[in-house]
């Protein structure tokens, strides 16, 4: 299976209160006037500017170790390592809002509007963030139709680059999954080109597969502990 699918830009536009969040004003905390206004303005540049999309392909657990192992830079022991043989089902994924959006962010900061520059990068990149969600769903809809979702299952991504995969990993997904078909490239950095693009491996499995401690070497360098809340979700996971 290997799909490129098409989203519109207004559902992949991002919710305020997760924009705010990653412009680190806490939910629920009143914000000026003059935040809402380029909040609403850097919406609508996205909406007329946006063209969300993503490309999906299932993968072996065989040809996964091989894209896994990348450029053999990963951390000795990473979740994803931990994770994925007790997978019932792994596909590779990248999405991307789009260059027109970079365009319009870099226009923003060489016009002299820094403020609406900031509020629109973080509007984009939570709805490159919103389009891998999409992804993910389009993948577990597909596995629940095909009767390959268990009860108690979870699907949930992992991307190169966080959590001891490393960067370079980046190459082998490439060659696998090719998302220059969706217009997505790779840099000699390995960072993605439109920048506001998601890549990663979707796993499918029992909830407890992803239920892991954070006690691998790197945790205790992390900020922000992410994997802890995707964790405290898994109660509530149904699949959708
Ligand atoms: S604590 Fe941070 S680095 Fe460690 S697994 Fe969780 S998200 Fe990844």
């Amino acid at each position: 299976m290997s799909d490129i699918i098409t989203f519109r830009a207004e559902e992949a536009a991002p919710e305020r209160e997760a924009v705010f969040r990653h412009q680190g004003i806490p939910s629920g905390r009143s914000v000026p006037a003059r935040t809402e206004e380029l909040f609403d303005q850097s919406v609508e540049i996205f909406i007329h500017s946006a063209a969300p999309s993503g490309v999906l392909a299932r993968i072996s657990q065989t040809e996964f170790a091989d894209v896994y192992r990348g450029e053999g830079m990963n951390e000795a022991r990473t979740p994803v390592a931990d994770i994925y043989e007790s997978a019932d089902d792994l596909a590779l994924f990248a999405v991307t809002v789009g260059a027109r959006v970079c365009q319009e962010i870099d226009a923003c900061f060489t016009s002299g509007d820094p403020a609406l520059g900031c509020m629109l990068d973080s509007v984009a990149s939570n709805a490159a963030d919103r389009t891998a969600e999409l992804v993910q769903r389009f993948f577990e809809t597909a596995l629940h139709v095909h009767k390959r979702l268990p009860p108690e299952s979870a699907v949930l991504r992992y991307s190169p680059g966080y959590c001891g995969w490393h960067i370079s990993g980046q190459r082998k997904l490439f060659d696998f999954l090719r998302p220059e078909r969706i217009g997505v490239s790779l840099r000699d950095s390995f960072l993605m080109e439109p920048l506001k693009s998601v890549s990663g491996v979707i796993i499918a499995g029992r909830k407890e597969i992803h239920d892991f401690a954070n006690t691998y070497d790197f945790c205790s360098r992390c900020e922000d502990q992410g994997c802890r809340e995707r964790i405290r979700a898994l109660d509530a996971y149904k699949p959708k």
